[in-house]
């Protein structure tokens, strides 16, 4: 059987974001990994029902909030559970997730200021699956998340 990976979905030319954007259409060694069928998509944020687009959020002392003060963290757990659950179901322990976004982020997200300031820190998504055991990648590893394949 073929080991899968999970990729955010923005990565691989859905208009999921917050935005109604993409993130990027899809690097050449993912849409490889995709047509040869190893390539699991998910959008954590839809996925749990938030709508596109939606207002950006970023994460504040652990609570997922908007610009606006709405607090999005239930649904924003939700889709990170929904994230683990799919790993599980595929036995998933590699994830390349889109860098700076309060669910997938890896390395860096926001500072929750809306300032468009970033700081050391990750994702609810990545941190459940990391939590699980599952190793997250962003885009820029691409290459060397893909050499523990
Ligand atoms: Fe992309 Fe993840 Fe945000 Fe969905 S939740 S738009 S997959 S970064």
């Amino acid at each position: 059987l073929k080991t899968r990976i999970l990729v955010s979905a923005c990565l691989m030319g859905q208009p999921v974001r917050y935005d109604g954007r993409y993130a990027t259409k899809g690097p050449d060694q993912l849409i490889q990994l995709q047509k040869d069928g190893r390539v699991i998509l998910l959008c954590p944020e839809t996925a749990a029902g938030l709508p596109i687009p939606r207002p950006s959020a970023e994460i504040n002392n652990d609570q997922v909030v908007t610009e606006d003060g709405q607090d999005l963290t239930q649904a924003f757990v939700l889709g990170a559970h929904k994230a683990l659950e799919l790993c599980q179901k595929h036995g998933i322990s590699l994830a390349i997730l889109k860098e700076n976004s309060p669910s997938c982020g890896s390395n860096f997200i926001y500072d929750g200021s809306f300032s468009g300031k970033k700081i050391n820190g990750a994702g609810k998504v990545t941190e459940l699956l990391k939590a699980n055991g599952i190793r997250v990648f962003s885009e820029i590893e691409i290459d060397k998340a893909l050499k523990l394949l």
